[in-house]
């Protein structure tokens, strides 16, 4: 009976969300005892979503939560520009707080976003995290890699970047101690999870076809 990972993903409708999500639920189907909960930034659910997660091969609850207009990103806003994700992961918050029982259901919660790229090992380092596990992050901050700083076996997290308190802020408000910090990866010195991104996919052929040929690909073909 070995503790069950929540994984919290936020997602929203691009050109290329199937692809990330196809290459994420690959990783997923190899991990034991989880519970994938995706939230879809959307005012209702999605077929390309919905249909995806029915034979997704993972146990799944699917939600959505709309991001509101005027924190939302627009296509050609620079990504630092607004949160990502938030409400979403809210509301995965929110789900397993009204669904399991703390007696009960034993698990760790990780958020993970649907572009990035997860070492199987990750989930092993995680799942018996007492309160908060730390492990570097490989490709973010405008650095190689970013990591606690371990010290006489104590976590410390470097706040040095600006951007991005996302983690910083939510781990502040559940009252724990530097002591409470598990470092994990090989003591924080193996990189297992990247944030990797994906190019945004450029589509200028499709008006190119419709001036020369009166129409671009299928619009109805699902990529
Ligand atoms: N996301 C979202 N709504 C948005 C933009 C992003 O739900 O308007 C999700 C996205 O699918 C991903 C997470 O939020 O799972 C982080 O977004 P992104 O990868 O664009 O940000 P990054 O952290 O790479 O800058
Ligand atoms: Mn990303």
């Amino acid at each position: 009976n070995i503790p069950t990972i929540y994984l919290i993903t936020p997602t929203h409708t691009r050109l290329e969300q199937k692809a990330e999500l196809t290459r994420l639920s690959y990783t997923l189907r190899h991990v034991k005892n989880l519970h994938w909960i995706v939230i879809e930034d959307c005012d209702k659910k999605t077929n390309l979503v919905t249909n995806f997660l029915a034979n997704c091969g993972v146990t799944y609850t699917h939600l959505y939560a709309e991001t509101p207009a005027q924190v939302k990103l627009k296509s050609n806003d620079p990504n630092w520009l607004k949160p990502r994700g938030v409400l979403q992961r809210n509301a995965g918050i929110t789900w397993l707080r009204k669904n399991l029982n703390p007696e009960s259901d034993k698990g760790v919660v990780y958020f993970a976003d649907d572009d990035n790229t997860y070492d199987l090992d990750l989930f092993e380092e995680m799942r018996y995290t007492k309160k908060v596990s730390v492990w570097p992050v490989g490709l973010v901050g405008a650095l190689r890699y970013e990591s606690p700083i371990v010290q006489d076996g104590k976590a410390l997290f470097s706040n040095t970047v600006p951007r991005g308190y996302q983690e910083s802020t939510i781990l502040k408000k559940m009252s724990l101690t530097l002591e409470d910090l598990e470092p994990k990866a090989n003591n924080c010195k193996k990189i297992l999870v990247w944030h990797t991104r994906t190019e945004k996919t450029k589509t200028k052929n499709e008006d190119k076809m419709k001036k020369k040929i009166g129409s671009g690909s299928d619009p109805n073909m699902e990529v």
